[in-house]
């Protein structure tokens, strides 16, 4: 299964990928974590991405394709992926056109102020890269993570004024790919207002039905 989660920043891709990752064994492959772990270590990529990732905006085409022509080649990745943040353009869904075929492209549309909500709410592992949210998914024991035990953080970029930007950038730049897919028959939407798990239930149904 070789699946992309296409949705605004906030409307639950990582959530939903995490969900899948359990039930059906394909790994999750999350751009926005790679970016932010080679940030984490002060690789030359990570000193070029962080001051786009800071600012809203996106990291250049020609470094996220050129990471994932690499990713996608590694072992794990042989029976199926799950790209969660990629592609973000046009551009990159074209280079990954070129490099794989994909088997389901799942759109998860939620209203902007939700987005906010969702966003500003949401509190991250550093440690284990679990996600919470303050109100709708919190941790049982406030600022901790379940998983591991590290204190939760704010991501830098998930603070009021940068998520705005953020937001502006998926409207102008990623959301023609809903556009894109549906031209090639790929796209499958899903109504990703309501809970967790009830998304997950039209996730699935999806998945199983392909
Ligand atoms: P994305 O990967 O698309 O940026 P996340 O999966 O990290 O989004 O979700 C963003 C925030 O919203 C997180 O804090 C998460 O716990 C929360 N969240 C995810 N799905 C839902 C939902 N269906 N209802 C309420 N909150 C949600
Ligand atoms: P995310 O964790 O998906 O919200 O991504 C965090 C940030 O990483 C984004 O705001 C971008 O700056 C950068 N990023 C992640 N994925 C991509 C991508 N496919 N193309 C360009 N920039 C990306």
């Amino acid at each position: 299964m070789k699946l992309i989660l296409l949705g605004a920043p906030g409307a639950g891709k990582g959530t939903q990928a995490k969900k899948i990752v359990a039930e059906f064994g394909i790994p999750q492959i999350s751009t926005g974590d790679i970016l932010r772990k080679a940030v984490a270590d002060g690789t030359p990529l990570g000193t070029e991405a962080k001051k786009y990732m800071e600012a809203g905006k996106l990291v250049p085409d020609e470094v996220v394709i050129g990471l994932m022509k690499d990713r996608l080649q590694e072992d794990d990745c042989k029976d199926g992926f799950i790209l969660d943040g990629f592609p973000r353009t046009v551009e990159q869904a074209e280079a990954l056109g070129e490099i794989t075929d994909i088997d389901a492209v799942i759109s998860i549309e939620v209203d902007m102020d939700s987005l906010v909500e969702r966003i500003t709410g949401r509190r991250s592992c550093p440690k284990c890269g679990a996600v919470y949210h303050i109100s709708f998914n919190p941790p049982k024991e406030d600022g901790i993570c379940d998983a591991c035990g590290s204190t939760l953080i704010q991501r830098e970029d998930d603070r009021e004024e940068t998520v705005r930007k953020r937001l502006d950038t998926y409207t102008r730049q990623t959301s023609p790919l809903i556009e894109y897919y549906a031209g090639k028959s790929l796209l499958k939407t899903v109504e990703g207002n309501g809970s967790i798990d009830d998304i997950y239930a039209s996730v699935r149904k999806i998945l199983l039905g392909l």
